[in-house]
């Protein structure tokens, strides 16, 4: 049974690839007590914001202290409001939340899951007002000033940039990217007519180095990027207590500082990172091929012409996703899901006011979504088990999963909690 197993995600195979290299950055640390900060981490930072074509990169202690301070440097505070999407991990509302800003949601794109920028626009057009004495986009219902919209290009994908960068400017709002689960992902941009990078298009950007993520630390670790001088000081700022100088503090800051031993492990698989993408992209066409032939069932990720997605997350929408999962658990193949329900819906925010149906592409997608085995070191046999296993589980005649997604009429009401 142990040996047949095929897991969600193999996190030992690349660290033994490249063991030697990796002891040979805890040796060097060793040697040279260099713990925090130091070479290894700047080495870190410009060969990571080369990668993404930024200017700048600030490495910091976890994707959340990356949200975190960026949304801080770049002015966000109490009073304040900030648009993210409701089907993320909590860390981005935490951060709005933690500034004293508040969080507010849009729904996301039925294909993509990623912001809808139909609904984005309507929500700034309907739901905003100018407030006549300082000019500020305010949010009617709570009265707060709009500062900026959080899009999470969610699973490896980037959401649709251009009209978020469009709507932001025609209001006067920032653009901060997540881009913590899409390390090398890609988006063509109509207005600039080239390829950019996550990481490059907003204001700044925000990435997780947790081990599991496309680039993974062995350890906590994050980063932001950006191509503002002054934005980027500040996050350095930020990250080490407030100070320019050791025990000059310009302003109170945090601990939450990217560690030299992590930065040089960080560096090694960044060296590989590229190559994972690409057989990350690779076996998702695979799946697709797989799964062709049972589209009726199953909904699997769509790719924009517009998009390079780096899958972080293969996630597929059957009707019965609890029968799937044991089915495929009683495999011994290794599944999860991303996420089970939505921020609005979270215990953590009964105090936003919001209720089971606001958003209901979100709440759909929480009750029905997989996310099936994906990392570079997939190969075709696992993958053609993985298919085997799913189709005989949505095609089995006693199963619900083997109704039409189509004519999943329930599906927005059984997402109701
Ligand atoms: C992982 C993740 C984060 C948080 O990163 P940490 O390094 O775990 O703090 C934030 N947002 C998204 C979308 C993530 O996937």
């Amino acid at each position: 049974m142990q040996s047949n197993r095929i897991p969600f995600l193999d996190l030992v195979s690349p660290h033994q690839e490249l063991k030697e290299e990796l002891v040979g950055v805890f040796s060097h640390a060793l040697e040279t007590a260099g713990f925090i900060g130091g070479p290894m981490v700047e080495d870190f930072e410009k060969s990571f914001a080369k990668f993404c074509d930024a200017q700048h990169c600030v490495g910091v202690g976890s994707g959340t202290d990356a949200l975190r301070f960026v949304l801080m440097a770049a002015g966000v505070g109490p009073d304040d409001a900030v648009i993210t999407v409701p089907n993320t991990f909590i860390a981005t509302t935490e951060a709005i939340s933690q500034c004293g800003a508040l969080p507010r949601f849009v729904d996301v794109d039925e294909q993509t899951y990623n912001m809808d920028v139909k609904k984005l626009a309507e929500y700034l057009a309907l739901h905003c007002s100018q407030n006549d004495a300082n000019g500020k986009l305010v949010d009617k219902q709570t009265g707060r000033a709009i500062k900026a919209i959080v899009p999470v290009h969610l699973y490896g994908q980037m959401a649709d940039m251009d009209v978020i960068l469009e709507l932001a400017e025609k209001y006067h709002l920032m653009v901060i990217e997540d881009a913590c689960q899409a390390h090398g992902a890609e988006y063509f941009s109509r207005r600039e007519n080239s390829w950019r990078k996550a990481g490059s298009m907003g204001l700044a950007a925000a990435f997780s180095f947790y081990p599991g993520k496309n680039l993974g630390a062995c350890g906590e670790a994050g980063a932001v990027t950006t191509h503002d001088d002054r934005l980027a000081q500040k996050v350095r700022t930020l990250r080490d207590h407030g100070q320019a100088k050791k025990y000059y503090h310009d302003m109170e800051g945090y601990n939450g500082r990217l560690d030299s031993i992590q930065a040089g492990i960080l560096r090694v698989k960044l060296r590989r990172l590229a190559e994972w993408n690409e057989r990350r992209r690779e076996c998702a066409s695979r799946y697709a091929e797989l799964f062709a032939a049972a589209s009726e069932f199953m909904k699997v990720p769509f790719e924009p012409s517009w998009s390079r997605a780096v899958f972080h997350l293969y996630v597929i929408q059957v009707q019965n996703r609890e029968q799937l999962q044991k089915h495929l658990g009683d495999a011994g193949i290794g599944t999860g899901i991303h996420y089970p329900v939505p921020l609005h819906l979270q215990n953590a925010y009964k105090n936003l006011g919001y209720r089971a149906g606001d958003f209901p592409v979100a709440e759909t997608a929480a009750a029905h979504i997989v996310s099936l085995p994906m990392f570079p070191g997939l190969t075709r046999a696992h993958q053609e088990s993985v298919a085997q296993q799913v189709l005989e589980s949505v095609r089995a005649k006693n199963n619900v999963n083997s109704q039409p997604l189509a004519d999943c009429g329930s599906l927005v009401s059984s997402a109701r909690m």
